[in-house]
């Protein structure tokens, strides 16, 4: 037991442990026996040496694995570049290639912004994917797997998704070009601090679509989302399938994702409403409005963030305010709650990992 071998031994014995334990040899055993090691060396007058020990046993094994990465530059073997003639449909390419269904979608909503899988994508287009081999030694993917692994055990909230989402050994593909003739798009893959999978440009912007949480600066929450309240105008009970935010008459309403609008007009109870189509699922309602903004009109497409109107009190409102609701596959949702798809940004350090990612897989394509 570690714990005899210590506590018979010597401070001077101690130390020479501690040295001999920082040499990357001997780290796999410290860090498992880390636990023990440090409550027993405690007993010792240097007794926080153990700890540093430790920190500097993990640190070299990262600095051992990132050597191993850097003198030996990736084989071709690590890795597969498949390519797949486009005949019907992107996803019916990328399916062919292995890739899942929830993984073509991911990299055609990565690409919205840039490409019209419809429109641009026609017969004689290329896909292209780089794959990781299976078995194959440590890369660079592999390496921000240990990364991640190694946050996320620290935060113990992380480390659930973190298991699920980040399998080292799934086959998501690293880089993704796809060639019209014209024009390619290129996208890397990215997994954050909790391991969720994410393709960026090799700029690393995010192209896909999100949303934002509220259309306008409110003053405050005069209604919140229930599935049942008493109306203030028709004094009914009845669902309040939106949230009411007031502000003062004017101030511009911006939609809160890209879309198309549906409806601009009046309605009873909504007075001047405004309805989009966004993306996916959603769908937003804006109600009670002063006025909408010019040119604007169903089959209008918005973006993000764009004024399409301004607060009023139209149709059933004691005063001024935004009604706004959020549909999720035409259920109504608390839009101050429901889950919304955001863009996962980058901190400059991931950012710099990306680079390198872009750097190695790039060529391959
Ligand atoms: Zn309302």
């Amino acid at each position: 037991m570690p714990k005899l071998v210590l506590s018979t031994s010597t401070g001077f014995s101690g130390k020479a442990f501690i040295v001999a334990a920082m040499s990357t040899a001997c780290t796999a055993w410290l860090m498992h026996q880390a636990p023990t090691q440090s409550a027993d060396v405690s007993l010792h007058a240097s007794d926080d040496i153990p700890a540093h020990a430790t920190r500097d046993g993990a640190s070299a094994t990262a600095t051992q694995s990132a050597q191993t990465a850097a003198s030996t530059p990736p084989a071709a073997p690590a890795y597969r570049v498949e390519t797949a003639q486009v005949t019907h449909s992107f996803s019916e390419a990328a399916t062919k290639l292995g890739v899942d269904a929830a993984t073509a979608a991911q990299l055609a909503r990565a690409l919205a912004g840039r490409l019209d899988f419809r429109r641009d994508l026609q017969p004689g287009s290329e896909v292209r994917f780089v794959f990781r081999n299976d078995n194959a030694p440590a890369d660079a993917n592999a390496q921000t797997n240990m990364q991640t692994n190694a946050q996320a055990a620290s935060q113990p909230v992380a480390a659930t998704s973190a298991s699920t989402a980040a399998s080292p050994d799934d086959d998501l593909p690293l880089a993704v070009r796809i060639s019209t003739g014209k024009t390619s798009h290129d996208l890397f893959l990215y997994r954050n601090l909790d391991g969720k999978a994410f393709y960026y440009g090799a700029d690393g912007q995010s192209n896909a679509p999100s949303f934002t949480r509220y259309p306008l600066a409110y003053t405050r929450v005069s209604s919140a989302f229930s599935p049942n309240r008493l109306d203030p105008v028709t004094h009914r009970w009845a669902a309040h399938e939106g949230v009411d935010l007031a502000a003062p008459a004017g101030t511009p309403v911006h939609a809160t994702a890209r879309g198309t609008v549906t409806f601009a007009g009046w309605e009873t109870g909504y007075g001047r409403v405004i309805k989009i189509k966004n993306f996916g699922d959603y769908s937003t309602t804006f109600a009670h409005l002063s006025r909408f903004a010019k040119s604007l009109r169903a089959g209008a497409q918005v973006r993000t963030g764009q004024v399409i109107g301004y607060v009023g009190s139209t149709g059933w409102a004691t005063g001024p305010h935004l009604h706004y609701e959020v549909h999720v596959d035409h259920v109504p949702k608390n839009p101050l709650t429901v889950a919304l798809p955001q863009r996962s940004g980058m901190s400059a350090e991931e950012k710099e990992h990306f680079a390198q990612q872009v750097a190695q897989f790039e060529p391959m394509l």
